[in-house]
């Protein structure tokens, strides 16, 4: 008997000039299909049941990767984000320190009331100590001319720079793997020197950044999901 298929949520025909089909599961479930332009329903309906075992175990896995978009409980088990990685949270009776990461997120039960204000606070003091020393490094190298480094709550951006040469990034930023870190922080200095995205902004920031275009696609894909609330 034919496996059932799991019909996903959303799905995306996306019609183009190409020759065979391609499948892709997006971290929240969705199905995109890329098909040729003039593939029938009944083509693209085949390559979907062909593939079902395959876009089943997909979704699992993502699930299990990205276990949600929607904001956090603070309840035991529950996965946040450090660095690229999800890492569970536990609860420990020990007072301080009030959050700790050692291969799990132990947050003090004192705290449990209040565990969003002690995460965001956590994420912050990580996000300024990353940013500042990649900062400082780049300044070595490279004689950017900074003047503060200001953490910030904000939701859609990861950084922005300012007339006054003060650089501003998100505590959410530490949330990201450590290269698409590189990359926002190299965004941002090379916006000191050049205020726009023209050819020669994303120049700069490739000379210092070689194959930057992989973090912003990854921030692109993935950044919806590194969030608290
Ligand atoms: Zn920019």
């Amino acid at each position: 008997m034919r496996r059932k298929i799991v019909t996903p949520e959303i799905e995306t025909i996306i019609r183009s000039n190409r020759r065979s089909f391609s499948l892709e599961v997006k971290p929240d479930g969705r199905l995109i299909v890329r098909a040729p332009k003039f593939a029938t329903k009944g083509q693209i309906q085949a390559v979907i049941e062909q593939r079902a075992e395959w876009i089943e175990a997909t979704q699992k896995r993502l699930a299990r990767q990205y276990p949600s978009l929607k904001p956090k409980t603070f309840t035991a088990g529950e996965a946040f984000w450090y660095l690229g990685e999800l890492y569970p949270l536990q609860f420990t009776n020990r007072g301080r320190p009030l959050l700790e990461l050692d291969g799990v997120f132990r947050l003090s039960e004192q705290a449990k009331d209040r565990a969003k204000d002690v995460f965001i606070k956590w994420y912050r003091e990580e996000t300024r100590a990353i940013t500042q020393q990649l900062i400082e490094g780049y300044i070595k190298q490279y004689h950017f001319d900074v003047n503060q480094v200001r953490i910030t709550s904000a939701r859609t951006r990861w950084g922005s720079c300012s007339g006054r040469n003060n650089l501003n990034f998100t505590y959410r930023l530490c949330m990201a793997p450590f290269d698409v870190i590189e990359y926002v922080v190299v965004h941002e200095l090379a916006h000191l020197k050049i205020r726009n995205h023209s050819k020669a902004f994303w120049k700069a920031v490739e000379d210092i950044k070689p194959g930057y275009r992989q973090q912003k696609t990854w921030l692109k894909q993935h950044g919806a999901l590194l969030i608290l609330d």
